[in-house]
């Protein structure tokens, strides 16, 4: 038997740099897609092609070790497996090949959709039963302590368990999750991918890390209240430990606070269908990261501040890890061509390569189809 895999990328509409901070996000899979075909064989071999990406590669499932340089992109693959194994998942070999219409690296996690096809795929074909939760925390296993990429849970959990109209809202520290309707009527989401690279990327994000984890603890020395995390932290206790706390602590910890207030205000809103305040959320959450977090980026911004001033335009923000990537933006789907022709010229003026446009349907998380 065969098995091809339908995998997603997903948004985020809200909530960033929450998730390692045991926050609330609000990501939505989107209609651009992985596939990966998969048919299982004796032994312990998996063969496997990715389009566009040279000839195959081949690995044993017997001498899986994390990576110690850049990872390629098969460590991906072999990440999965490894972290299968490690969860008591025992598999055979197998021919697989990917092609996707995904753009890769651009902050809407073809890495996360290559995981999770990878292992939908792969534990069909071995006749195993796992749920899609479990799925997706032993692909961020493979990504952390594999491919060596740190990120949080958002990504997979997106890819995996996304529902067609509808975001995520999910509470990172418990996992628990809840499905908000999407109901954008004459409205829609279009991204924008900068196409500036995250080469800064990791190592901010590293940063930011630490830095948040250094607020925490300094927090819970000044308040002598033990918090384990920016999630337990309200912004009186922000406040009231302001004078004591680096300037630089401060504001990244402000922002993670009052985004994570966002992500359920915005939340709330999209709920009641009112989404012109969901348009305002938008709005905040990226002087946020521009203003306090520092994750934008010139592009970034003139992106939000070409389309802001439109009208139709109800919000917009940068998405994603920052440091270029994507921008999100609401709008009415009547002004989607005067947009994209609004910041193609404001690129064009500034001398930068134009911008790529996605007009994105919101849709189901993975899909396992079988090939007789
Ligand atoms: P993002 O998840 O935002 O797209 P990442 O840097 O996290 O960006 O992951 C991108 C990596 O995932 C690529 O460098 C590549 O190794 C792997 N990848 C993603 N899509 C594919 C694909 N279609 N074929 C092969 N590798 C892919
Ligand atoms: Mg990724």
């Amino acid at each position: 038997m065969k098995y091809k895999v339908i995998a997603p990328g997903r948004v985020n509409l809200i909530g960033e740099h929450t998730d390692y901070n045991q926050g609330f996000v609000l990501p939505a899979a989107i209609g651009l897609f992985l596939e990966l075909t998969c048919e299982s064989k004796q032994g312990r071999n998996i063969t496997a092609t990715a389009e566009g990406l040279g000839v195959p590669e081949i690995f044993s499932l017997d001498t899986l070790a994390p990576v110690i340089r850049d990872p390629l992109w098969i460590d991906y693959l072999k990440g999965v497996c490894w972290a299968l194994e490690k969860a008591g998942h025992l598999l055979s070999g197998a021919d697989i090949s990917i092609h996707s219409n995904l753009p890769i690296g651009s902050g809407l996690s073809s890495s996360a959709a290559l995981e999770l096809a990878t292992a939908k795929a792969l534990t069909a074909a071995n006749g195993l039963e796992i749920p899609l939760s479990e799925l997706a925390l032993i692909c961020q296993q493979a990504e952390n302590e594999f491919v060596k990429v740190r990120c949080g849970i958002m990504d997979q959990y997106a890819v995996a368990l996304g529902r067609k109209n509808h975001a995520l809202l999910l509470d990172c520290r418990s996992l628990d999750y809840k499905y908000i309707p999407l109901s954008l009527g004459k409205h829609c989401l279009l991204i924008i991918d900068s196409r500036v690279e995250r080469s800064l990327g990791s190592s901010v994000y590293n940063r930011r890390r630490e830095e948040c984890e250094e607020t925490v603890r300094r927090l819970s020395a000044i308040s002598k209240k033990e918090f384990n995390s920016l999630r337990e932290v309200t912004l009186d206790d922000l406040k009231e430990c302001c004078a004591y706390l680096p300037d630089i602590l401060y504001r990244r910890g402000r922002f993670v606070v009052e985004e994570n207030i966002r992500v359920q205000e915005a939340a709330a809103a999209l709920q009641g269908e009112d989404l012109l305040s969901f348009g305002y959320f938008m709005k905040r959450s990226h002087a946020g990261l521009r203003d306090l977090y520092e994750v934008s980026c010139p592009e970034l911004d003139l992106i939000v501040d070409t389309v802001v001033p439109v009208n139709g335009v109800l919000g917009a923000r940068m998405t994603g890890a920052g440091f270029g990537g994507c921008a999100l933006v609401l709008l009415e789907r009547d002004v989607v061509a005067a947009v994209t022709r609004q910041i193609e010229a404001a690129f064009t003026a500034m001398n930068w390569c134009k911008p790529y446009f996605y007009t994105v349907e919101i849709v189901q998380g993975i899909r396992l189809v079988e090939i007789p």
